[in-house]
C-alpha cells in the first residue's frame, strides 16, 4: 500500500519553513492504519522482542498497537516532568535550545531486547536519546522503527550504532 499518499503535508506549522508531517489522515483510514501496523507484526513477530517502546506522542500509537498484537509489554518515552514515579532522563539538542527525554527506572529489565517506536526521524536526536535511556535502564535495542524518515536530514547517520527501519522514507521537500 502507498502509505506516503496518506499522509498529509502542512506547511509552515508550528512555524514557518517546516513541511509538518500529519499522520491523522493515515490513522483514520482503517486499511492504511491496519496495514502499517501489520507490516511492523511481520517484521517483529518472530524477533524476540520482549518489549516494545514508544516515544512521545505519536510513537504511542503504533506502539502500543504493536506490543498488543505481539502479546508485550509497552513502554513509554515521555517529556520531562511526566512520568510520576523514579526516572532516567536524557537531555539532546534542538534547532533552538535542549529537550529532556524520561523513562521511568523499572520499566526495562536487564534483558529485555527492546524496539524502539517513533513516527518521524529528523535530526535523530530524539531517538539517539530514547536508545541511551534503554541502554542505562539495562536493556538492548533490537531496532528503531519509524514510520516515516526524513532523508534529507543526517538522522540516520546521527544513529549509526543501531538498525533503523523505516515504512517510508522521504527525499527532499
Ligand atoms: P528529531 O529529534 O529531530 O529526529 O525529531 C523527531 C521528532 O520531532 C519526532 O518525534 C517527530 O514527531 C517530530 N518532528 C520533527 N520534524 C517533523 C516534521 N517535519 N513533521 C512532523 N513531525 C516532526
Amino acid at each position: 500500500m502507498d502509505l506516503l499518499s496518506r499522509i498529509r503535508n502542512v506547511p509552515d506549522f508550528p512555524k514557518p519553513g517546516i513541511q509538518f508531517k500529519d499522520i491523522t489522515t493515515l490513522l483514520k483510514d482503517r486499511k492504511a492504519f491496519g496495514a502499517t501496523i501489520d507490516g511492523m507484526i511481520d517484521r517483529y513477530g518472530n524477533a524476540g522482542i520482549t518489549k516494545v517502546v514508544g516515544v512521545e506522542s505519536r510513537g504511542f500509537i503504533f506502539g502500543s498497537a504493536l506490543a498488543y498484537a505481539l502479546g508485550l509489554g509497552f513502554v513509554p518515552i515521555r517529556k520531562a516532568g511526566k512520568l510520576p514515579a523514579a526516572t532516567l532522563k536524557e537531555s539532546y539538542e534542538l534547532e533552538y535550545g535542549a529537550a529532556e527525554i524520561e523513562i521511568h527506572t523499572d520499566a526495562i529489565e536487564g534483558r529485555d531486547k527492546v524496539l524502539i517506536v517513533d513516527d518521524l526521524l529528523a535530526t535523530g536526536g530524539t531517538l539517539e536519546a530514547s536508545a541511551r535511556l534503554i541502554e542505562r535502564a539495562g536493556g538492548t535495542v533490537h531496532e528503531i522503527w519509524v514510520l516515516m524518515e526524513l532523508g534529507f536530514l543526517p538522522g540516520r547517520e546521527k544513529l549509526k550504532n543501531y538498525a533503523i527501519h523505516s515504512e517510508i522514507v522521504i527525499p527532499g521537500e
